[in-house]
């Protein structure tokens, strides 16, 4: 199987200005991203030599770091799709995502609060989600720990939003609320349409 690869970012390091700066864009996809793709793909490593040797002694560390590195890439993959030029954001009046999150939420408004609250109060270092839940047909707001604990297994993230200090440290230091408060003005909700359009085919 092929190795994992650093997605390239679908717009400059500079689109997401003001809301997100140039600087800490190049640092968390060139060096924060990459380092969980390499991860990712070191643990896969390690988990085939344990295959090989016959040895599983460090199987606990071994699956730990995948979870860890792999939720990782994939977290940071869905989070930079999600993202656009401010120009380009458009919120949902209608449609079925729009009307899945009124059937879930009550509104939109009181999704973004829920959502936003979720994503302030994260304990350390994480993201908040918005997923899709096949069983349920419903959409949840979450929260992550690191990037791979809390979740409801078998849910789809559809919105992410990174809340690690590496995410907003440099522009915004310790408000992380500012943070929240300005991402909503470069999420696309395009791709956030399409993601659920595929996440109701499960
Ligand atoms: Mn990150």
């Amino acid at each position: 199987m092929e190795e994992y690869k650093l997605p390239d970012l679908p717009y400059a390091y500079n689109a997401l200005e003001p809301y997100i700066d140039e600087q800490t864009m190049r640092l968390h996809h060139g060096k924060h991203h990459a380092a969980y793709v390499n991860g990712f793909n070191a643990a896969l490593k390690r988990a085939e030599e344990a295959r090989a040797k016959g040895d599983f002694a460090a199987i606990q560390a071994i699956s730990k770091l995948l979870a860890f590195h792999g939720s990782g890439h994939t977290m940071h993959s869905i989070f930079w799709s999600v993202m656009c030029p401010h120009e380009a954001s458009r919120e949902p009046t209608s449609g079925e995502l729009f009307d899945t999150i009124v059937a879930s939420f009550g509104s939109l408004d009181s999704f973004k609060k829920h959502f936003s609250e979720a994503a302030k109060a994260v304990e350390g270092n994480g993201w908040a989600v918005l997923a899709y839940e096949p069983l349920g047909k419903r959409l949840l707001v979450l929260q992550a720990e690191n990037h791979q604990k809390l979740t409801v297994q078998g849910s789809v993230p559809l919105l992410v939003l990174d809340v690690w200090e590496h995410a907003y440290y440099l522009k915004h230091q310790n408000n992380r609320a500012a943070y929240v408060d300005g991402w909503w003005n470069v999420v696309n909700w395009g791709e956030v349409e399409k993601r659920f359009a595929s996440a109701k085919k499960i």
